[in-house]
């Protein structure tokens, strides 16, 4: 079943308009992946799917809901939690700090407990409770902004270009985390990537981007396999 889904969906930035019929739809339980180039419209998906950006026409469902029209905190308190591109963590508040405010909209009482439980998931979190999130590496601020996503035991995890501005190790380190987020808390993800290779290893669906319009899409390991896709879309 999908859990969301983009219907003929056009938008942009004023008169500018970014997306044009985009049709997408994640699986409940799946991991897929947005792929393309600089400026094809990720993001701006990423976008209009959190009510950033004005949808012009078209329609997006959450769970059957439709989203349009939301402002950007009901939809977070719908179970849809989005990580930025450049993390959008607090600088200058703690980790634990941090780790709270992602769960600000949460009104049960098994805050404490999810918090003891991902800075066990994420160890090197839990050394550094105390200390400033800017003090920490980018690897490491993008696992609290990702636990921090988690601390809103969100339904759907949107994440926009994880892997920006970081090794090739911890970027590995951080796609084996959201596998293991989406087999063993089975946790549906929807995430935008330039490093194409690794994010369809892990994922089950893939899109290509061109231009503000679906080009190509495909089980991810097709994508990851078919040459002519590789060669003019995917650069490697
Ligand atoms: P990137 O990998 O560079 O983030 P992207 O695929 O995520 O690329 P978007 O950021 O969605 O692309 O941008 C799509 C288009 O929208 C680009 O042509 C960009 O110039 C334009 N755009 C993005 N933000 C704005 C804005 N705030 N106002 C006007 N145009 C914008």
């Amino acid at each position: 079943m999908s859990l969301l889904e983009l219907r003929d969906v056009a938008g942009g930035y004023g008169p500018v308009r970014v997306l044009h019929d985009i049709d997408l739809s994640v699986e409940e339980g799946q991991v897929a992946v947005v792929l393309g180039a600089n400026g094809a419209g990720k993001t701006t998906t990423l976008r209009a799917i959190s009510g950033l950006l004005d949808v012009v026409s078209g329609d997006i469902r959450f769970a059957g809901t439709s989203l349009v029209g939301r402002p950007p905190e009901a939809i977070a308190r719908l179970g849809i939690a989005h990580v930025p591109q450049g993390r959008g963590t607090f600088a200058d508040l703690t980790v634990e700090d941090n780790l709270r405010i992602g769960a600000i909209n949460r009104r049960d009482r098994d805050v404490e407990r999810d918090l003891r439980h991902w800075l066990e998931v994420f160890p090197r979190l839990g050394e550094r409770r105390d200390q400033e999130a800017g003090s920490m590496s980018g690897g490491e601020q993008q696992m609290l902004a990702l636990a921090r996503a988690m601390m809103a035991r969100p339904k759907l995890l949107l994440l926009d270009e994880p892997s920006l501005g970081l090794a090739p190790l911890v970027t590995r380190e951080l796609f084996d985390r959201l596998a293991e987020l989406n087999r063993e808390e089975g946790l549906t993800i929807l995430v935008v990537e330039q490093n194409a290779n690794l994010a369809l290893e892990i994922g089950h669906w893939g899109y290509v981007l061109e231009t503000g319009r679906i080009a190509v899409q495909g089980p991810a390991a097709e994508l990851h396999d078919d040459d002519a896709v590789r060669k003019a879309y995917l650069g490697f």
